[in-house]
């Protein structure tokens, strides 16, 4: 199918661009049966429906000669629920409309007013905004929507549950009642019939969300792990995937804070959206993303509203979404405009059944699988630095002259391998993980509740990662110093520069003892220094599996997104979401 019928402006528009054919919200906007008439559209984010409406209002902008009237004030107002969102859909717009010559203004909250209202006076033909800032301007007087000819409602669902109804229906009743209305919505939940019944007359109602799933452009996994083992999995599902971008989804603002941190001390290009960040934090994550400084994106729902990167191929639902429509708009965010993407939920063992069910109600068939194990991971590696290693490449003679000193020193082989070497050096590790068998998960749970565990003191020793810290030589130096046996050291807890680990409260007098009379002997390798602690941070990494008794309260816990009521990184369970954020105006 190919665009036919378009008025020439708009038609060459879309082919300079590339878009040969329309996509299936674009084709079922442009059908006869929904010419001039109010429109309900399910269409998700990707689905090319910013093209979509903005096809469907030119009959009601452009003259009879496809071309733009002059208008003191606009013609079109597309309101939307987000900065991020209401940005892009302006850029959208402004490829689409350049030839026929139109003017549009951008009215987001956080943005400069003052300017906005200089644009709004010199003459729009298009407004896009969001609703506070944009009801801000109505009530000033700056926005005169007495010409309006269409109005867009984009992502309505996400509007109203943001808590705009107000500023939405304060707008709409400004707006002359002869207007044509298009609203746009991924889900049709009942406050969004309930808004379409009240401000449309007769609309047709159009859906492609089944057809757009259809297409297989999001493939779902969902990945089984001990809840324990969440952060690992994390780690080895970006390990594995390579994406060029990849965005995490968290239930709250503390776990956003968290899982940025633990990635960041990783070795992962990683930036955090929440509600904590400013707007110039914010800008500055997605321009990272968007130049490629960053890769991983950490983010709570709310602030991830609206975000299109077009590099964005994988989603992890790192906690499980609230419900379907959640699971829909996260994963929304990546499967673009025809290219592929995969979304993969990370479930604890006993939130199968809740995640099954919620896939069921969504008709969305995920493929259930264990997280990648560090053996698949290299593998993986091994294939991508063959083909990059492979490329042609075009060398200078400044490369070729240290080339040819290289091979005086080293033969081709030893050469070869430290080129690999050095591309390995900058993946972060792959974390090993309990193989998913019952087995396996059983003997975790044994493990977990170790009997001599069940009240702990933590240590600390002054080395760490950097220092190539690893329990197989750990565990032997403490024994010797500390004068006790392997099966008498808990958890070990190894972070970048330091190490924590328990000791059952019953011996800990006699292990301190132990360092003391041994400090300085033989045997103390390179002045190791141990000491008593409160326990690791929380980014620090767990070579055992499961925790042996509690560490003491808050500290050291590993990262377990919506475990524990009240506890900072509970996430909300089912209900409402805890942060609901209005833009600033
Ligand atoms: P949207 O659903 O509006 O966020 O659009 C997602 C992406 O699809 C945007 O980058 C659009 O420019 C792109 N797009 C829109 N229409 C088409 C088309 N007919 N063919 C290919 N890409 C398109």
């Amino acid at each position: 199918m190919t665009f036919t019928d378009l008025p020439p402006v708009l038609a060459e528009a879309l082919t300079e661009r590339g878009y040969a054919a329309p996509t299936a919200v674009q084709a079922a906007v442009l059908s006869p049966e929904a010419a001039g008439r109010d429109l309900v559209v399910s269409a998700q984010t990707g689905s090319g429906k910013t093209v979509a409406f903005g096809l469907a209002f030119a009959s009601d902008l452009l003259d009879a000669e496809g071309k733009l009237p002059f208008a003191l004030t606009p013609l079109a107002l597309v309101i939307a629920p987000t900065r991020e969102l209401a940005l892009q859909v302006s850029r959208e717009l402004a490829w689409l409309y350049a030839r026929a010559g139109a003017r549009i203004a951008t009215c987001v909250g956080g943005m400069d007013a003052s300017r906005e209202r200089r644009n709004l006076q010199g003459g729009a033909h298009i407004v896009v905004g969001t609703p506070g800032r944009l009801r801000d301007h109505l009530e000033r007087g700056a926005l005169d929507l007495s010409a309006l000819k269409a109005v867009v409602l984009d992502e309505a669902d996400e509007m109203l549950d943001m808590g705009f109804r107000e500023d939405l229906e304060e707008i709409l009743d400004a707006t002359p009642a002869k207007r044509r209305t298009l609203l746009f919505s991924a889900t049709m939940p009942k406050p969004i019939v309930a808004l379409a019944r009240r401000y449309q007359r007769d609309a047709l109602r159009l859906s492609t969300v089944g057809d757009d799933r259809g297409h297989g452009d999001i493939a779902y996994q969902a990945v089984t792990v001990a809840p324990a083992e969440i952060e690992a999995a994390v780690v080895n599902l970006l390990r594995f995937h390579e994406a060029e971008t990849a965005i995490l989804f968290c239930a709250t603002r503390d776990n956003v804070r968290r899982l940025h941190a633990m990635l960041q001390e990783r070795g992962f290009a990683v930036v955090a959206l929440s509600g904590e960040h400013s707007q110039s934090e914010r800008n500055h994550a997605l321009q990272a993303l968007r130049d490629r400084r960053a890769r991983v994106c950490v983010a709570t729902d709310v602030a991830a509203r609206g975000i299109d990167l077009p590099t964005l191929s994988l989603v992890i639902h790192v906690e499980i979404p609230r419900d379907a429509e959640t699971l829909q708009h996260r994963s929304g965010r990546t499967g673009r405009a025809g290219k592929k993407g995969t979304a993969v939920l990370i479930v604890p063992y006993p939130r199968r059944r809740r995640v099954e069910a919620m896939l069921r109600g969504a008709r969305i068939e995920a493929e259930w699988i264990g997280a990648p194990s560090p053996a698949e991971i290299r593998t993986q590696d091994r294939e991508r630095l063959l083909a990059a290693l492979l490329q042609p490449v075009e060398f200078d003679e400044e490369d070729r002259a240290l080339a040819s000193r290289l091979l005086e020193e080293r033969s081709p082989e030893d050469i070869a391998a430290a080129l690999v070497r050095s591309h390995r050096a900058a993946m972060p590790q792959p974390e090993e993980l309990i193989e998913n068998t019952p087995e396996a998960r059983r003997a975790a749970q044994q493990e977990r509740h170790r009997p001599g565990f069940e009240d702990v003191v933590w240590f600390r020793m002054d080395i760490g990662r950097r220092q190539n810290a690893d329990p197989r030589w750990i565990l032997p130096l403490l024994c010797r110093r500390g004068h006790i046996t392997r099966g008498e050291v808990g958890a070990i807890r190894i972070a970048a520069s330091e190490t924590h680990f328990q000791v059952p409260r019953a011996i800990a007098g006699k292990f301190s003892a132990a360092l003391a009379r041994t400090t300085g002997e033989e045997g103390d390798e390179a002045g190791v220094r141990i000491e008593p602690s409160e326990g690791p941070r929380e980014t620090a990494r767990s070579h055992r599996k499961g925790d042996h008794g509690a560490a003491p309260s808050g500290q050291g816990r590993p990262f377990r997104p919506g475990r524990g009521k009240g506890k900072p990184g509970a996430g909300p369970r089912g209900g409402k979401p805890q942060q609901r954020r209005k833009e600033p105006r």
